[in-house]
């Protein structure tokens, strides 16, 4: 897919599971499971799906998945497969290596955002995954990060940004706006402080990149938010406010999550908000 000046790719960085329940938070499982099927631990499936841009200057890249510095027991908790899919295999595909990105932007930095920012190289040290790359990070988001609150604590890892600091390559972003030519992003506060989503548009087609507002395409509808959200009644009002833009511009919704549903446009009767086309960005 094409837009502006930008070739648009999907490229999957991990296969993982986290508990369904946490997942539909108050929705109740005899309902999500007609959705989603759970494994034997009640996990459901899941991926890290990545927007990889390529313009004539710019190689970016939106979120970095899980990642490959997990001990053998979190691997397990969480199923983590970076054998089937990763980004190294993902970008290789395409004709490029992680030196050629230009552009990191982590939606947040929960780990299964931005895992892959950072790797173990050869002697077991932390090293950057992208060395030439910009980190563009969220400021508030960074402030929450680096001082969680002991609900989302387990899922703020410094692992995957101290060294990017330390090596001057993180970019703060403050709030919406457009952070590189051609890409807008509009914040959200209720899954966690400032969460960054990107816009790709040219005025006739536009891309939104869900993150976790809208994790999978079995997460439309206002009251399926997850129990992970730090203020769940925030998402359902964020969701609200933007589902009537979505439709009324045809925005395609790009999952980050669900490994069945690539992209979807949406459509709405009265008040019920229902999938209209199912695809992959081509
Ligand atoms: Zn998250």
């Amino acid at each position: 897919m094409r837009i502006g000046n930008f070739d648009l790719y999907s490229i999957e960085t991990s296969r993982f599971a986290l508990d369904g329940g946490a997942m539909f938070g108050i929705v109740p499982k005899t309902l999500w499971e007609k959705k989603i099927t759970p494994d034997e631990k009640n996990r459901i499936p899941m991926c890290t799906r990545s927007l990889f841009l390529v313009s004539k200057y710019k190689r970016i890249l939106i979120d970095t998945g899980n990642g490959d510095k997990w001990d053998d027991k979190n691997r397990s908790i969480y199923k983590i497969d970076t054998n089937s899919v990763n980004i190294n295999n993902a970008l290789n595909h395409l004709g490029y290596t992680p030196e050629d990105v230009t552009d990191i932007i982590n939606t947040h930095l929960h780990f299964d955002h931005c895992g892959g920012n950072t790797r173990f190289d050869n002697s077991g040290k932390i090293v950057p995954t992208f060395p030439n790359a910009t980190y563009w990070i969220q400021k508030v988001n960074w402030e929450l990060a680096t001082h969680p609150t002991e609900k989302d604590r387990a899922s703020y890892l410094a692992n995957n940004w101290e060294v990017l600091m330390e090596n001057g390559m993180i970019e703060f972003v403050d709030g919406p706006g457009e952070i590189l030519p051609g890409i807008k992003v509009i914040t959200s506060n209720g899954h966690t402080t400032g969460q960054q989503h990107p816009i790709i548009s040219d005025g006739i087609t536009t891309v939104f990149y869900c993150g976790d507002i809208i994790p999978t395409s079995a997460h439309i509808s206002v009251p399926w938010v997850m129990a992970y959200d730090i203020l769940p009644v925030t998402t359902m009002e964020e969701k609200k406010k933007l589902l009537p833009r979505m439709v009324d511009e045809s925005w395609t919704l790009f999952f980050e999550h669900d490994v069945d549903c690539e992209a979807v446009i949406i459509g709405r009767d009265g008040k019920k908000v229902y999938i209209k086309e199912k695809f992959k960005l081509e």
